[in-house]
């Protein structure tokens, strides 16, 4: 067994545990050991037979007899208990209903049906009223949700990490392409689809409808299947004609408002080939969200980010040394990386004071003596405190190589007072640039107040750039808002928030974003060579 299958069953187990409802620690530890286990250099297999797992970070004893398990069985038994217990195909159609994992196991229960198929039939008999807690509304609800279930619905869409692993993977599997939001690069994916070429597209439909990410299908049509995933997200599969597979994929990309204006749309066997019988320049993906034939210009690419600046190590919440991040990014091709930890005020986590900033000096100079000529920036991740003042003294913050402003705690703040408080941080001139400035969670927490205008201003007075944080449950910036900022003359910066060496790598959606934002490589800080980056304000 390999560390990527060991790493699969854990995430299997951790996603099935999840929908059991199961303690949240748990369910994050399991989640954990398998990252740890995927990026794991020696073969984890060996080190559980030795009894050495334990070495690794995260893995404790309670993970290690699972491991154990696994190992010497070839499986977990009470994840194949959970996967025959919790019927896949059940839970995806109830979120798809607007239920939890529990309540739609209560009621399959309750109805003693065991598949999506069987709840169907019983709602479809009247018998949902039969279950205690359904009362004639919730039956009307349930029974017009079932009814509409092959129509497309409002509902909240998938990380984009999330979305492109899945569907990565399915597209993969049928030898087709991703498209939909996801092959746009949205921050929360609704439209996922799979486009594929072949003459004959029965076997294509029918491998979809096996495949694992599938847990029912809704509709299922000659070249057309629509199936529903474990999260109960529909995703669409489009089997063309290879001469028509141009068009299909443009189709299947969206967005519908951009598209829409260039139909009628001709045939043609790549994207390529459409457009140049429509006349107009190929569009990236991510600037396919209104209509537009224009010229598009040279965006940002991901071989142009020359380093990173924002990560974390051991020092705060990260899970690496200054060197392994440092030695992780050199590996990436960068020149640089930024080491920014949190500070005290941050709360939930362990953070820098003047004393500790002072020592990871040491261990960042150690680490630029063996990574040479790469460097490590000493960094520092300052949070923004509520009267706007910062959290270290400016004696601190000037020995050090790049300082990022947060806001972390008070993201509730009323407009005039948040707007404020960033400012004020912003006028420190030590302040190279301001992190995840609107401070949202996709799909769990709104945008602060921040007044972008006015951050927009005393950025380009100061010279401070804004990021573009790439934590798959940020992306802030927003693409949207990176057009915003460019517009009004302001820098960006791509950054990744690091909090691992497998999260250097999210540097793709950070630039994704960059790029829905119309940013090109001079727009982006981190695009360009050391001395620049160096170079006081
Ligand atoms: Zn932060
Ligand atoms: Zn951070």
């Amino acid at each position: 067994m390999d560390n990527r299958q060991i790493a699969d069953r854990l995430e299997a187990f951790a996603a099935l545990l999840e929908l059991s409802d199961a303690n949240p620690y748990t369910t994050r530890a399991y989640r954990r050991a398998a990252e740890t286990i995927r990026s794991a250099p020696l073969p984890v297999a060996e080190l559980v037979r030795a009894g050495r797992v334990r070495q690794l970070r995260g893995i404790g004893a309670g993970i290690e007899g699972r491991l154990r398990e696994l190992i010497d069985t070839g499986e977990i038994a009470e994840l194949a208990e959970l996967e025959r217990e919790l019927a896949p195909d059940l839970v995806g159609l109830g979120r798809y209903l607007g239920l939890s994992a529990r309540r739609s196991l209560q009621i399959a229960r309750s109805l003693g049906v065991r598949n999506a198929e069987e709840l169907r039939e019983a709602a479809a008999a009247g018998q949902l009223r039969s279950v205690p807690g359904v009362g004639p509304k919730i039956e009307a609800r349930l029974l017009e949700a079932l009814a509409r279930e092959d129509e497309p619905q409002a509902r909240p869409g998938l990380l984009l990490n999330r979305a492109r692993e899945l569907l990565g993977g399915m597209a993969q599997a049928l030898d087709g392409e991703a498209a939909g939001d996801v092959r746009r690069w949205r921050d929360s994916c609704e439209r996922l689809a799979v486009v594929c070429a072949t003459q004959d597209p029965r076997p294509v439909v029918k491998r979809f409808a096996a495949l694992p990410q599938i847990v029912a299908m809704l509709e299922q049509a000659d070249r057309r299947a629509v199936g529903v995933t474990v999260d109960g997200v529909p995703v669409e599969l489009t089997v063309a004609e290879p001469e028509r597979f141009g068009t299909a994929l443009l189709r299947g990309t969206g967005s519908l408002d951009y598209v829409a204006a260039l139909e009628p749309l001709p045939d043609g066997s790549d994207e390529l080939e459409v457009y140049a019988a429509l006349g107009v320049p190929w569009c990236p993906p991510e600037l396919r969200e209104e209509p537009y034939r224009g010229e598009p210009p040279s965006l940002i690419e991901l071989g142009d980010i020359r380093g990173d600046l924002h990560c974390h190590t051991l020092w705060s919440d990260g899970r690496a040394s200054v060197e392994e991040m440092g030695r992780a990014a050199q590996e990436l091709g960068y020149e640089y990386l930024a080491i920014c930890d949190h500070t005290p005020a941050v709360g939930a986590v362990r953070g820098l004071t003047p004393d500790d900033v002072r020592r990871q000096a040491e261990e960042v100079a150690a680490a630029n003596e063996s990574l040479a000529p790469f460097r490590v920036l000493r960094g520092i991740e300052c949070d923004i405190l509520p009267d706007g003042r910062l959290d270290l003294p400016d004696e601190v913050l000037a020995e050090l190589d790049w300082v990022q402003a947060s806001v972390h705690g008070g993201q509730r703040m009323p407009h005039r007072e948040m707007t404020k408080r960033v400012e004020e941080a912003l006028r420190n001139p030590y302040v190279r640039c301001l992190s995840h400035p609107k401070g949202r969670y996709i799909n769990r927490r709104p945008e602060n107040a921040l007044d972008l205008d006015r951050v927009f201003a005393v950025a380009l007075e100061e010279e401070v750039a804004l990021e573009v944080n790439g934590l798959p449950d940020r992306l802030d910036l927003s693409g949207e808002h990176v057009r915003e900022a460019l517009r009004a003359g302001v820098r960006v910066v791509c950054s990744t928030d690091a909090h691992s060496i497998r999260g250097l790598t999210n540097m793709v959606l950070s630039v994704a974003t960059a790029r829905r934002g119309w940013a090109a490589a001079a727009d982006v800080l981190n695009a360009r060579p050391l001395e620049e980056i160096l170079a006081p304000r």
